[in-house]
């Protein structure tokens, strides 16, 4: 026990290089949130002990499981069969998201192409009413998937289908051979020796750097860099607003869970970037769902050092130690630690990052997994697909028919716009299995310049930061694995363990 008579976990001997000859120099780390962040930074540094240094990592999250898996739940489908379903879905496209197939490979983990086809309605404002306006098979949907609505008349629905795929090529194309302005992709990002290289003409990294910098010299701290919105991408290139609007927002809204003029002023490299990437690539799913990942990233840890139900209220440095107090007021001591949380937890925990943080915005998003199938009565059941879109004149609610009989509904509306407990008679409570509330970081600019000027105090005082958020890039699952592998190389370079 501690001298306040609250409780201490194992003191720190880490980062002391005054061990044995033969024995490696043990580095105590804390994660603080077992998202996909946190939970990759972790795997990181638990499998990078070698012969000089030992990471001895602990996981702390609030929740009484691991963050990804969290919300996750078991339900029978409509044949009586039992089916794990991800809450939210946790799908990965080829081509964008290199780093976590790579992860997942190496992992030995199974996925598998998800074959989505899609479904666009959108709500008519004067009348109310629902429209599909297009059905879309896929990558390898057959013509039928794709085919006419069915209450759209053949020669509306030909001329339609005509304009949207010549407006669909011509943005392809325009997003293959264009760079949007201002954008700095995550590719441009180089190590701290280089970075510094480049500025002063020395190989020497300066202390308190993170693992990476940007070499796009305009990113400075100010946030002065012009960087053009997916709305001005738009207008630059002669691309029509319907055709925007109906398909590229839309799809986006739904992707990044928020409403439509966020997704209209987002950095249009950001967008333009992900296109260019999956372009007729696949869109995956974990065959083991979450809970496969999980237990593979969780592995190389030690069960006692896995703090589960565990929130941390704050943060004291005393000296080259960090004290990390929990709610239930106990203090575990370490060298380094990974907050790997929302940016709003982030700066309650080390108030040093709050001005860094002010400008980053985040929503709040709802999903709903139940049986009640009046979710999709504004479609005819033959136009009814894997992902069904509705486009409401503030963002798209996406309908995901996971089993029969199953869907996960995120961002629900009620076609009129009143949100009653039912969704306007469209959820039913009683047909509920589960209901989980994220807070989803938006890319603005302001997250943009947020995560130029974390990326400069990475590792200030030992204290780093990692996220989906904490990239250039959408805030999609690939950020976690991004940051955590940046957070990990620039451990490991300040405990002389370089990663080469
Ligand atoms: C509805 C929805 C659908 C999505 N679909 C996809 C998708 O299909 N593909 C994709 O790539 N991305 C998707 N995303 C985005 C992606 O899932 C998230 O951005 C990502 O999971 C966030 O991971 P993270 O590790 O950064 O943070 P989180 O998963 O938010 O983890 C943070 C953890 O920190 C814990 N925590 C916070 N404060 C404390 C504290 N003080 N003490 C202890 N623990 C704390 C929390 O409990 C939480 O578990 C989706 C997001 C949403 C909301």
């Amino acid at each position: 026990m501690a001298d306040d008579g609250s409780s201490t976990i194992s003191a720190e001997s880490s980062d002391s290089s005054q061990g044995e000859l033969a024995s490696p120099r043990v580095v105590k780390v804390a994660v603080i949130g077992t998202g996909l962040a946190g939970l990759a930074s972790a795997y990181y540094l638990a499998t990078a002990s070698n012969s000089r240094v030992q990471y001895n990592v602990h996981l702390f999250d609030e929740n009484s499981s691991i963050g990804f898996d969290s919300s996750s739940v078991t339900a029978m489908d409509g044949n009586g069969i039992e089916r794990r379903i991800d809450v939210p879905m946790r799908s990965f496209a080829g081509g964008y998201y290199k780093r976590i197939i790579s992860l997942y490979k190496s992992l030995g983990l199974q996925f598998h192409d998800a074959k989505f086809t899609y479904s666009f309605s959108e709500v008519e404002e004067d009348s109310g009413d629902a429209r599909t306006y297009f059905l879309h098979g896929g990558r390898q949907g057959t013509f039928r998937q794709g085919g006419k609505p069915s209450r759209q008349g053949t020669l509306k629905w030909t001329s339609d289908f005509v304009a949207v795929i010549f407006w669909y090529l011509y943005f392809s194309l325009i997003a293959a051979l264009s760079t949007p302005k201002g954008g700095v992709s995550f590719e441009n990002a180089v190590s701290p020796q280089t970075a510094h290289k480049k500025r002063f003409g020395n190989d020497e990294a300066p202390k308190g750097y993170g693992t990476l910098d940007t070499d796009d010299e305009s990113s400075v701290e100010d946030g002065s860099r012009e960087i053009e919105s997916l709305q001005e991408f738009a207008r630059r290139w002669h691309i029509p607003a319907w055709f925007m609007d109906r398909f590229v927002v839309a799809l986006f809204c739904a992707m990044s869970t928020c409403d439509a003029r966020t997704i209209r002023n987002a950095p249009a490299a950001d967008i333009i970037d992900y296109k260019r990437k999956t372009f007729g690539q696949p869109h995956y799913l974990l065959s083991g769902n979450s809970r496969s990942a999980v237990a593979a990233l969780t592995a190389p840890l030690a069960k006692e050092n896995i703090h589960l139900g565990v929130a941390v209220k704050a943060m004291l440095s005393e000296g080259t130690t960090w004290t990390i107090r929990t709610v239930a007021e106990d203090y575990h001591h370490f060298s380094h630690v990974i907050l790997a949380t929302a940016p709003s937890r982030v700066a309650e925990l080390h108030r040093p990052l709050v001005p860094v943080f002010r400008d980053i915005k985040a929503k709040i998003v709802r999903v709903i997994v139940h049986t009640d199938d009046r979710v999709l009565n504004f479609l005819e059941s033959d136009d009814i697909r894997d992902l069904n879109l509705l486009k409401t004149s503030i963002g798209t609610e996406a309908t995901h028919v996971l089993f029969p009989g199953i869907y996960q509904t995120t961002s629900p509306t009620s076609l009129n716009g009143d949100c009653g407990e039912d969704y306007g008679g469209r959820i039913a409570k009683s047909k509920v299995i589960s209901e989980s509330v994220f807070e989803r970081v938006v890319r603005t600019n302001g997250l943009v310049d947020a995560v130029t000027k974390m990326r400069r105090r990475q590792g200030q005082h030992n204290v780093w930061v990692a996220g989906s958020w904490m990239w250039d890039g959408l805030v999609l699952l690939e950020g976690c694995v991004a940051s955590a592998e940046a957070v990990c190389d620039g451990i490991r370079r300040k405990c002389g363990d370089d990663p080469g």
